[in-house]
């Protein structure tokens, strides 16, 4: 990995400039990782708008040495959800442990920097996303006790479960899984395009259906209720759910994240496009 005083940190990018910022934010960070307006001055550097930058893939190790060592259990779930945020939104190639490819070393503004500069980024990067990976139980810790409280899935969606569901997919490559329960923590509304005709697609939960979902052509905010197109999805039965999605069903029931266990088989299911009326397959639409 690259050392903390290491000079090449001026040559790397943030969101906002070069990474001599990151770097002086990640040193004040080591040892007072539990300073929580620290962390979103650096992450607000580190991730923009699901982009992250070199001095992202450079920091990983860092951050998971802090969330290693951190004492409680909110820095630790911040940590955790945040780096697998960041490796949601890497331009991963087509292998995706191949970190030395990723598109944040080859953007414009990005100078080129030497090739075992790279490696050594790329293998501190990848350590550092292996062992946090490993913290998906000590950081769900505050979820498990709270379970009791809500177990409706019509009720309101705990959001904090779902970015930790959404990070631990990322942790496992399931990078699609990842990006939907990041971009949609509260289940309450999902957006797509139709896989077939390309229809903008406006997903919600279906009143007085626990995990039923309804599709929308026209955004429903907007469109007159008379008017608008609907079709309801023809949900998957649980045992044949793709396995990304069976583990994410029961990893979201034992969280407490009870509307999304319950709409993981509408996920997986069929409907008809209200537009182009086409039978297609939901998760596909979903795909961004
Ligand atoms: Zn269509």
């Amino acid at each position: 990995m690259l050392e903390l005083n290491d000079p090449v940190w001026s040559r790397l990018t943030t969101a906002y400039g070069d990474g001599e910022e990151a770097v002086r934010l990640l040193r004040r960070l080591v040892t007072a990782a539990e300073d929580a307006e620290l962390r979103q001055e650096l992450f607000e550097l580190l991730l923009h708008q699901d982009t992250v930058y070199t001095a992202t893939l450079a920091a990983m190790p860092y951050l998971a040495a802090m969330a290693e060592r951190a004492e409680d259990i909110e820095t630790l779930a911040d940590l955790y959800i945040t780096c697998g945020w960041m490796e949601s939104g890497r331009e991963h190639g087509t292998d995706r442990l191949d970190i030395a490819s990723s598109g944040e070393f080859r953007r414009e503004r990005q100078p080129k920097l030497p090739d075992e500069t790279v490696a050594s980024i790329a293998e501190g990067y990848r350590v550092g996303l292996e062992r946090l990976s490993r913290l998906h139980e000590r950081a769900v810790g505050l979820e498990l006790k709270g379970t009791e409280l809500s177990s409706d899935a019509e009720e309101d969606e705990n959001p904090e479960a779902v970015y930790l569901l959404a990070a631990q997919a990322a942790y496992a490559g399931e990078i699609q899984v990842a990006r939907l329960l990041f971009n949609f923590p509260e289940g309450d509304e999902y957006s797509g395009a139709c896989p077939s005709c390309q229809a903008d697609w406006y997903v919600w939960p279906k009143e007085g259906e626990a995990g039923g979902l309804i599709v929308y052509t026209d955004d429903p905010v907007t469109a007159q209720k008379e008017k608008r197109d609907s079709t309801t999805v023809q949900a998957k039965s649980a045992t044949a759910l793709r396995a990304e999605l069976q583990k994410l069903a029961q990893e979201a029931g034992r969280l407490g994240a009870c509307r999304l266990a319950a709409a993981v088989p509408s996920l997986d299911g069929h409907a008809v496009c209200p537009e182009c009326r086409a039978e297609v397959s939901v998760w596909e639409a979903l795909a961004d």
